[in-house]
């Protein structure tokens, strides 16, 4: 499978196991891979329909999701956040981040759930 392949099945399959697990609409607008000039890299999931409420109750589920998702991908989800509209209560993204070692020292020190307002943390290394 070729990367392409790749990131439309985990798109598809992402959002119908979220819709099922949901019982609702979510939307995946675009799911994109990353690489930044620090050295992190990853995938970033914009999704609609979403809320912060959702992320916190089926947190477990949605973790176990974006592992299976990861694993496609060929990636390591050692930190997984979400990332809030500002100023409200809908998700705008899901990221996987694969920290490089400047960023994992500013990450690691994250602490709790919202260290920003705009940030739901579900996972940190
Ligand atoms: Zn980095």
């Amino acid at each position: 499978m070729t990367i392409a392949e790749s990131l439309l099945s985990v798109r598809n399959d992402l959002e119908r196991k979220l819709r099922e697990m949901l019982g609702i609409p979510v939307f995946l607008a675009e799911l994109d891979a990353f690489a930044l000039p620090c050295g992190c890299s990853g995938a970033t999931i914009n999704i609609r329909g979403l809320r912060v409420d959702d992320v916190d109750v089926f947190e477990e589920h949605i973790l176990k999701f974006i592992d299976e998702s990861a694993e496609k991908m060929e990636m390591d989800p050692f930190f997984v956040f979400a990332r809030l509209i500002p100023g409200t209560a809908e998700i705008a993204s899901l990221n996987i981040r694969m920290l490089c070692d400047s960023c994992y020292q500013e990450f690691g020190r994250i602490e709790g759930k919202q260290p920003r307002p705009d940030i739901y943390v579900l996972r940190t290394a």
